[in-house]
């Protein structure tokens, strides 16, 4: 395997590097670093979309038509890389990477109108409304109901784990219209304005003390069928259509090796002779460097065009893990000051101290937080249970 880039993919790396360094100003990079939860708060991130829309870099993964770059695999790896390397804030996901290209693919014209300029620009923030309680990896058996009204929807139900839900002007959300069948035929895709009347937001203050998640409640919320993605009935095909780019962001070794970096500073700095850290820092590097490699013979296949298939989900068991034992290593190192905590977020404002005592004080729930990382977008055990069907025929 030939790991080195080409000429066109340094000078493309370049172009990146210099692009953040005007784009990710040493505020941003602060805020970014003391962001303690899984995504960067809207504020912090708006900023570094602004510059993206300049550069044309807003959507990355469309259609140039849209307002994407069509970039090669190896092309996006390098952004994402680099984006992780810079500090840059985590942007635009659930609009850019979810609905967008389920609109792209299933969307009227009259929805892609509508909805897609507002994702390019930064404008519009989405929510994902698809887990339910007693419904999260068992999707299908979602209840949120949706009952039809001329030419509206009228839906009753409640929605859980809404990342953002709080901070979105748009939800995408699963919804039972139809309970013959088989669990999967009855369940439509809909797009909804958070401000409808009849929604109700509740949030859910994680164990690392971050707002990051809600519930969401329906009642008697008038939603127009024109926000209906896809047929009535025929959700689930655009439901798992989406979750392929929710999961496909597999390749995640340039963010995982970013936090390793800076765990390894963390070290030096405070317990260079300790050797159980220094042993266990060995041991996830060479993990880390392991993961990497099979990142990259997975770019490779996604370069010729194929589909990265049930490796996608050892990846993702390995990234989940790396990470959380990175931030367990990190609360290791810094010993009884991982006792310190301080409830207040943001703490890029709650904050003002020297940076190596700010980075201190985000370790803890950071550890805390990640422990998610398993759950979220697939768990742990439902990735295993990928590959012991697909890779050993189980
Ligand atoms: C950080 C984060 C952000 C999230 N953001 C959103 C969001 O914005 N919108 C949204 O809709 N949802 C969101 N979720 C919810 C997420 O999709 C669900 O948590 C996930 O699908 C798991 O569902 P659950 O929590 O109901 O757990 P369950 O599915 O109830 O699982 C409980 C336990 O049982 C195990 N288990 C379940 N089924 C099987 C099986 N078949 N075989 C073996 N073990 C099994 C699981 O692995 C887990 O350990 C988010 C979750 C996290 C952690």
């Amino acid at each position: 395997m030939d790991l080195s880039l080409t000429q066109d993919d340094i000078k493309f790396r370049d172009e990146v590097r210099a692009f953040l360094k005007d784009a990710v100003p040493p505020d941003m990079k602060r805020s970014q670093a003391l962001t303690t939860g899984f995504s960067s708060e809207p504020e912090v991130a708006a900023g570094f979309h602004k510059s993206l829309v300049k550069k044309g870099w807003s959507v990355p993964s469309w259609p140039r038509q849209y307002g994407g770059t069509e970039w090669t695999p190896v092309q996006s790896y390098i952004f994402d890389t680099e984006c992780a390397r810079a500090g840059a804030p985590i942007y635009n996901g659930a609009g850019q990477r979810m609905v967008g290209p389920v609109l792209l693919k299933y969307g009227t014209d009259a929805q892609k109108q509508k909805y897609l300029p507002g994702i390019v620009s930064g404008d519009d923030h989405w929510a994902q409304g698809y887990s339910e309680p007693g419904s999260g990896s068992d999707l299908a058996s979602l209840k949120t109901r949706a009952i039809s009204d001329g030419d509206d929807y009228i839906v009753n139900g409640q929605k859980i784990w809404t990342t953002f839900g709080h901070k979105s002007n748009r939800l995408f959300a699963l919804v039972r219209t139809s309970t013959e069948g088989k669990r999967q035929e009855g369940i439509s895709f809909i797009l909804l304005e958070m401000n409808t009347p009849g929604i109700t937001v509740r949030p859910i203050v994680g164990n690392g003390g971050d707002h990051e998640f809600n519930e969401v409640f329906f009642d008697n919320v008038r939603v127009p069928k024109s926000g209906r993605i896809g047929e009535e009935n025929k959700g689930w095909e655009v439901a798992k259509y989406l979750l392929e780019f929710e999961r496909g962001g597999a390749l995640q070794a340039g963010r995982v090796r970013a936090q390793f970096t800076k765990l390894v500073k963390l070290v030096q700095a405070r317990c260079p002779d300790d050797q159980a850290v220094i042993s266990k820092l060995a041991e996830l590097g060479t993990d880390l460097d392991a993961m990497e490699m099979i990142d990259i013979s997975t770019l490779s296949a996604l370069q010729s065009g194929a589909n990265p298939g049930p490796v996608s989900s050892l990846l993702k068991l390995r990234w989940s893990q790396l990470r959380q034992d990175i931030s367990e290593l990190a609360v290791d190192a810094i010993g009884a000051d991982a006792l310190k905590f301080i409830p207040e977020r943001p703490l890029f404002e709650s904050l003002q101290l020297p940076p190596d005592e700010e980075e201190m004080l985000t370790q803890t729930p950071r550890y805390l937080n990640f422990r998610a990382y398993t759950i979220l977008g697939g768990t742990s055990e439902i990735q295993t249970g990928i590959l012991a069907k697909a890779m050993l025929g189980l």
